[in-house]
């Protein structure tokens, strides 16, 4: 199986490497048969004069069954490129990517807010208020008078059951609880059509309970009790937002990692954003685009029932847990010293064995 990996900027390059030195062992252990492949996309292609997504890429991506996509910073882009749409935003639109699923849990000898948690935040990834990406032509967000800017926030009948049922069905396998995450008191058309939905769709899976939760009081819920929430499902920007509170409240925003999927594709990204300020520091933490890449593997695994695929992917969870259990690999977000280079080093050998 070939991996794509596109490392993106700021710390992108240095989080690839630490991932991919984990992978190539896992790959060897359990004789999985990848072939890495590495691409410039971001900073690094438009310095060779190409856009920040060549389209030769994104056709590779289309067709490759495994990418792990970096971090990007487009506003920090040239302006020639500023008008462009991100290569998160390209691959998303593209693949239909409609399910962003982010986990976040409380792991054994990471600081934490929380006390115990695990919980899986599942936003809609291609509606809501994201302006580059809901449209069919033109933006979501415009200005008619100098004076007056607008956006517009999309919510279809069929993005918000797409996202309930893969909410739902993870819910299934999990703890069986969902909670649905709305403003539904103000956006009462939107959010009233989202909320419709995902209630239609809760009666087919009468063997999960069902909560709804206005966002502001989720935000402090989250808080004040994480270890109630199971399933998490939402719109695109509470989503957002919803899930870096998660991943901090659970360590930190190098812990939250995600995949981006639709029914027969799915991509490996990092929650977090490109980290400018500790970029090429060698202080990233690579953990979130382990978990992502980790996730990637389950979800192939689950799909095509390759069992092989699936001990792979939860010995790196393991391998994971076991470098995190050491403070001698905390990576400084997490309070520790070490670099991104000794974590990865750390994880290798802890995969290996
Ligand atoms: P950020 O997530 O990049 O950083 C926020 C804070 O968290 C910073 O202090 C950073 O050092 C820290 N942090 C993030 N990831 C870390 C890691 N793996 N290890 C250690 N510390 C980590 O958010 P930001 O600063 O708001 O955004 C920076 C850039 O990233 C912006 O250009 C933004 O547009 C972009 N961004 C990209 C994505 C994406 O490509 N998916 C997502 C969010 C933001």
């Amino acid at each position: 199986m070939k991996i794509l990996i596109l490392p993106g900027d700021g710390i992108g390059a240095e989080i690839t490497v630490a991932t991919r030195l984990a992978l190539e062992v896992l790959d060897r252990k359990f004789a999985l048969g990848l072939e890495f492949v590495e691409r410039d996309i971001g900073m690094a292609a438009i310095e060779k004069g190409l856009d920040p997504m060549p389209d030769a890429i994104m056709e590779e991506v289309r067709a490759t069954p495994f990418t792990m996509l970096g971090p990007v910073s487009t506003m920090e882009y040239p302006p020639e490129a500023q008008h462009l749409p991100s290569p998160s935003s390209l691959i998303r639109d593209n693949l239909d990517l409609f399910a962003n699923i982010r986990p976040s849990r409380t792991r054994p000898g990471v600081p934490s807010v929380a006390k115990q948690m695990d919980l899986v935040i599942v936003r809609e990834n291609t509606e809501g208020f994201y302006a580059v990406r809901t449209m069919f032509e033109g933006k979501g967000e415009f200005m008619p008078t100098p004076d007056l800017a607008m956006s517009m926030r999309k919510i279809t009948v069929q993005g918000s059951r797409r996202i309930a049922k893969v909410a739902f069905d993870l819910a299934r396998v999990r703890r069986k609880k969902v909670t649905v995450v709305h403003k539904g008191n103000v956006l009462r058309i939107t959010d009233g059509l989202f909320l419709r939905e995902v209630r239609s769709v809760a009666q087919d899976y009468p063997d999960v309970e069902t909560e709804e939760i206005i966002v502001d009081a989720m935000a402090a819920l989250l808080i004040r009790r994480p270890e109630s929430f199971d399933v998490v499902v939402t719109t695109n920007l509470f989503g957002d937002i919803l899930s870096d509170e998660a991943a901090e409240l659970s360590g930190g925003l190098g812990l939250g990692g995600s995949i981006n999927a639709s029914n027969d594709h799915a991509v490996a990204q990092a929650a977090h954003g490109s980290a400018p300020d500790i970029a090429n520091q060698n202080k990233a933490n690579p953990t979130a685009l382990v978990i992502s890449a980790q996730m990637l593997l389950k979800w192939h695994a689950n799909r095509s029932g390759n069992n092989q695929l699936a001990s792979a992917a939860a010995h790196l969870e393991t391998a994971l847990d076991d470098v995190l259990a050491d403070p001698a690999n905390h990576t400084v977000d997490i309070g520790g010293n070490a670099g991104t280079d000794e974590f990865g080093e750390a994880l290798a050998r802890a995969v290996d064995q």
